[in-house]
């Protein structure tokens, strides 16, 4: 009796679990066969889970959103992009186990494009989350088994103006597309009631909740004041690990009230070269920590890098930005 009530404080807390973050895969302009994502595959065996986003839909379809118009893809203030449907062996070969769909490009060829890329992702057993029939089924989880772990994957395009949501379809009760959080900036109330209703059906039949969110501003190395409002807002809400994406540089991350959030990971892998970095998250006796793992793309390939420099800069100004004035 005593050594049983021992053995259960002993083990009362949570599994341990390993999880690597990837930011977005770029995979349009690479050719399939340069093996884009070859070089992850050892790190990705050592952990329990490997999530990236998708944000470049793998499709052959033709017909393109509307929503982008002739004149913003001239002027360049959009872009319609799309990749070769084949780069469903680059998921498989680097690892990757469970892939975010709720971002700016994932409906560039409308639902027909996405739907041939699910099928695709469903057949090789790779879980996706973000994007579906109607809004009930793209803010619905994914599941996804990490060691002792269901984890719930839930996705979400988070930018400030719904204009910009509007543009890159998001799903609603009637039509395909993707999950869009419509806040317009600004956590309140009703902001952070929706989130516990996300988030808390999410946490039905699971363990742990990620929740994927597609938001900031491109190239700024310092996240904006909404992306740590509403970061911080879904771990209140009750997020295990916020995992963001969509500036395609790397921002800071940080432990906020035990819970990992990861601003933006940058680029996973993209055609242009870059520098970035993988997270790797791990939970240990209950735990969370972080260890960040950077990354060099050249010639549309991915290589594990030494330097952890350029990180360390963008924690300092997050850090000088957030930290200090609290
Ligand atoms: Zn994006």
């Amino acid at each position: 009796m005593v050594l049983s009530a021992f053995s259960f404080i002993l083990f009362a807390g949570p599994p341990d679990v390993s999880l690597l973050f990837g930011g977005d895969l770029m995979l349009n302009a690479v050719p399939v066969k340069a093996a884009p994502l070859r070089a992850l595959a050892p790190q990705a065996a050592k952990h329990d889970a490997f999530f990236a986003n998708l944000e470049i839909p793998l499709t052959d379809v033709r017909t393109a959103t509307a929503r982008k118009t002739p004149k913003e893809l001239r002027e360049r203030d959009q872009y319609i992009l799309k990749a070769d449907p084949k780069h469903i062996a680059s998921l498989k070969q680097a690892g990757i186990t469970a892939v975010s769909l709720a971002n700016n490009h994932a409906m560039d060829y409308g639902w027909r494009g996405l739907a041939q890329q699910n099928d695709a992702l469903d057949a090789a057993g790779i879980p996706h989350a973000g994007a579906g029939k109607n809004a009930a089924a793209a803010a619905r989880p994914t599941t996804v088994i990490a060691g002792k772990h269901r984890i719930a994957l839930i996705s979400s395009l988070a930018f400030m103006s719904r204009t910009a949501l509007w543009k890159c379809t998001p799903a609603t009760t009637k039509q395909p597309g993707i999950m869009v959080l419509p806040f317009n900036g600004t956590i309140n109330d009703d902001a952070r009631t929706k989130l516990k209703s996300w988030i808390g059906t999410a946490r039905k039949n699971h363990d742990l909740v990620v929740v994927a969110l597609h938001w900031g501003i491109e190239r700024k190395a310092v996240p904006s004041p909404y992306q740590v409002a509403l970061g911080r807002a879904c771990i209140d809400a009750g997020a295990d690990i916020v995992w963001g994406h969509h500036p395609h540089v790397l921002q800071a991350a940080e432990i906020y009230e035990g819970k990992p959030i990861m601003y933006s990971l940058g680029n996973l892998v993209s055609p242009t070269p870059a520098q970035s970095a993988l997270i790797s998250a791990k939970l240990q006796d209950g735990k969370w920590s972080l260890n960040v793992l950077p990354t060099a793309i050249s010639g549309a390939r991915v290589k594990f890098s030494a330097s952890r420099a350029d990180y360390d800069r963008r924690v300092r100004l997050f850090e000088r930005a957030y930290i200090s004035k609290q």
